[in-house]
């Protein structure tokens, strides 16, 4: 039986109109929430799926159309101010108001930030020339799309998602590509070395010019425009487009304006609350209680704003609430679906199963004896089923039941 709606009341103020924001706004209504839903958003556009950005959009299989995530009624129809074009510019806790770049001051019952991350920008010598970019919004993506259609060379630096999934796009369209990563292997934050790997082969045979152990020591301009990189091997490349993939910043200048405890992240508990019980934190901008009691950890991912946001949502409800989800992400690059459920961190062994040759593999990692994490390529089902298995709350799975779980699987 699904809870009884909550018919709870107030104002709820949204700041941050992306995947958390909105999401938050639709399960509010979705748990029966019968007060004021204002969502406010910095960017002009209507909340829109960033993740077709660096693949679809960018290759122009997916129009901006279809990157909306809700038709132009749904707001009326859900009873949701939404207001884009405004940032907030600052939070009055004492008297529950949030500022708003115009001047506009909103009074709020709950206040939930859902600010986002910021693209971290290169720093080196010519990191201000015309050509070099960073791809988090879809005015970003839009800039890149169109300079791609007459570049020659582009240079991604840091051989992270957006990195490679930009690289699979550009060669896609005919640009040639090199890659800087100043790691050992691709993606080290999310993949084990074995998928990293796999990734290296992949992107060489689609022509990159992938560089592991090497960075960025200036983008070398004429008139103000890039025209090549330096790499810190002392190498030259050409470059009519330099992408910056190098990670990102949490957004969390309006919560520390207001004085809410933040530590690589907004701080909250399991219920997404700060330590002001009226202001929420979720999604890219939140530090959040690990699993097992592994102090705070932030996401970057789909995945983890939507199910916060449902948390969210019932704990301004008055609903139990308390986030305890298994991480999963996704990839597409060239025909390799990249699959990805757990934390692998701190694995001490690996079973694969599969083959590397066919493109169609999974890696399970283990922890003493126990699986913790799957990445899988081009096998949906192990992913599928690892979500349930690892979910939490779930029977440990040894090392031993593996196969009977995944190998007989055919996808
Ligand atoms: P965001 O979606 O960044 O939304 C935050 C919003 O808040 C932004 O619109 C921002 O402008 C706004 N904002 C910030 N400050 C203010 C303010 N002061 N006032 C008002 N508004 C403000 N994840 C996956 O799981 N799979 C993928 O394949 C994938 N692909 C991606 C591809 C790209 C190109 C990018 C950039 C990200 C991708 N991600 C992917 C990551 C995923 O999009 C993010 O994890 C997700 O968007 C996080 O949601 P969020 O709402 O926390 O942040
Ligand atoms: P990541 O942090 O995932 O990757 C950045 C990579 O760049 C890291 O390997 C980093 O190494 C490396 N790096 C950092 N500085 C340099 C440098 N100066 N020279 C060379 N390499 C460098 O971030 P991304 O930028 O790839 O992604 C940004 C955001 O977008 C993330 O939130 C990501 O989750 C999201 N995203 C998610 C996608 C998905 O889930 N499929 C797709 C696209 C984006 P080091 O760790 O040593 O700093």
């Amino acid at each position: 039986m699904p809870p009884a709606p909550a018919a709870v009341a107030g104002r709820t103020i949204i700041i941050g109109a992306g995947q958390a924001g909105l999401q938050v706004a639709v399960e509010l209504r979705q748990a029966g929430y019968a007060g004021a839903v204002t969502l406010v958003g910095e960017e002009a556009a209507q909340p829109y799926h960033r993740p077709p950005l660096s693949k679809a959009y960018l290759t122009g299989e997916k129009s901006l159309d279809a990157l909306q995530m809700r038709g132009q009624a749904f707001y009326s129809e859900q009873a949701i101010t939404f207001m884009p074009g405004l940032a907030a510019t600052g939070i009055d806790r004492a008297a529950r108001h949030v500022v708003l770049a115009d001047g506009t001051a909103l009074t709020y019952d709950h206040l939930v930030l859902a600010t986002g991350a910021a693209a971290r920008p290169l720093s080196c010598p010519g990191h201000d020339f015309v050509g070099v970019m960073t791809l988090r919004s879809l005015d970003d993506a839009t800039a890149l799309k169109a300079r791609l259609a007459t570049a020659r060379h582009l240079v991604v630096v840091g051989g992270g998602f957006i990195g490679l999934e930009a690289a699979a796009s550009a060669r896609k369209l005919g640009v040639a590509v090199s890659v800087l990563e100043m790691q050992d292997r691709l993606m080290a934050r999310a993949v084990g070395p074995d998928v990293s790997q796999h990734f290296a082969t992949v992107h060489r045979s689609h022509g990159v010019d992938l560089r592991l152990g090497q960075g960025i020591a200036e983008v070398v301009g004429e008139a103000g425009k890039a025209m090549a990189v330096r790499t810190t091997a002392g190498d030259t490349l050409p470059a009519d487009i330099v992408l910056a993939g190098i990670g990102v910043t949490p957004n969390t200048a309006l919560a520390l304006s207001a004085g809410l405890p933040v530590s690589n992240g907004i701080v909250v508990d399991e219920a997404q609350r700060t330590s002001d019980p009226r202001i929420h934190a979720l999604g890219d901008v939140c530090a959040f209680p690990a699993p097992h009691g592994a102090g705070l950890i932030r996401l970057e991912s789909v995945q983890n704003a939507v199910d916060q946001a449902k948390v969210v949502a019932a704990s301004i409800t008055g609903q139990p609430a308390c986030y305890r989800s298994v991480p999963w992400f996704w990839s597409d690059q060239y025909d390799l679906k990249l699959q990805m459920v757990g934390l692998s961190q701190g694995h001490d062994a690996v079973i694969e199963r599969g083959s590397r040759d066919e493109n169609r593999f999974s890696v399970f990692y283990m922890k003493a004896g126990r699986l913790i994490a799957i990445d899988s390529i081009n096998r949906p089902a192990d992913h599928m089923r690892g979500r349930k298995l690892l979910a939490p709350g779930a029977a440990p799975v040894g090392a031993d039941e593996i196969d009977t779980h995944f190998a007989a699987r055919r996808d």
